[in-house]
């Protein structure tokens, strides 16, 4: 894993209104309430596998995905093994926002693909709160989402066959990527889904033959977005239908 904080290199100072535009949470509060999430914010680029906050540590800064990066919240098993809880993407953020300020983490957050972020200090986001119902509200909203998100994963991951979930991966994945090419590897799909990696080249193979999706180099593309929503079970739709009623005018795609 990567060193846990963002490479000192590839900070960018320069954070506009605009820039925090791009993440679509923050895109749906006006330029007023995004003035209160300005100072202070700055940009980092987030390498894949960068570890963003460990299971115990203070909360202290959030991140708001801006571009394709996508992070997920893993639980660490006493033996190590590690199995993906949720994801979130330029939908949503990383952080104080679920954890409501500086409380301990109870997951592990990596980035799960690499790209830009904003980073805004968790204490200056809860002080923004209170300052603003609506900025309030909205990540209250958030929170409520992101948390059936995590209970829809508890029920998929009981009852639905590995096929049926990893096409519910691959969905999500690219609805937050907005691109049809995925930049994962069957050894790190395996990791995340909890499943051996033999197990997960049989199932991406099956998926190969019935033309859904192809596979290259360290790369997953896919091929059929219908045929993905035909062979996955209902939770991704179903995230996406709670999340949409939650929280409509935020954009699940692009
Ligand atoms: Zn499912």
């Amino acid at each position: 894993m990567t060193p846990a904080m963002p490479l000192p290199s590839s900070r960018i100072p320069a954070v506009s209104l605009e820039r925090l535009a791009q993440n679509r949470l923050l895109a749906s509060l006006s330029a007023a309430e995004r003035q209160l999430l300005l100072p202070g914010a700055d940009i980092v680029e987030l390498a894949a596998d960068t570890l963003l906050v460990d299971s115990g540590d203070d909360v202290v800064s959030t991140y708001f995905p801006i571009s394709g990066m996508i992070a997920a919240l893993v639980l660490v098993m006493a033996d190590g093994t590690i199995a993906e809880a949720a994801t979130i993407g330029r939908e949503g953020a990383i952080g104080g926002v679920v954890s409501a300020g500086h409380k301990p983490a109870f997951a592990r957050t990596i980035v799960q693909l690499p790209g830009s972020c904003l980073r805004i200090d968790t204490a200056r986001l809860e002080a923004a709160k209170a300052k603003s119902p609506r900025l309030h509200d909205l990540f209250a909203r958030y929170a409520d989402a992101l948390l059936a998100q995590v209970l829809q994963s508890v029920v998929c991951n009981a009852l639905h066959p590995l096929d049926q979930r990893c096409c519910r991966w691959l969905l999500s994945t690219m609805d937050r990527v907005g691109s049809n090419e995925l930049k994962v590897t069957q050894e790190f799909l395996a990791q995340m889904l909890g499943v051996q990696r033999t197990t997960m080249t049989r199932t991406l193979r099956d998926l190969s033959r019935c033309g859904l999706i192809r596979q290259a180099r360290g790369r997953i593309i896919i091929q059929s977005r219908e045929g993905l929503e035909g062979a996955s079970c209902d939770c991704h739709a179903s995230v996406r239908r709670h999340f949409r009623r939650i929280l409509p005018e935020v954009p699940t795609r692009p």
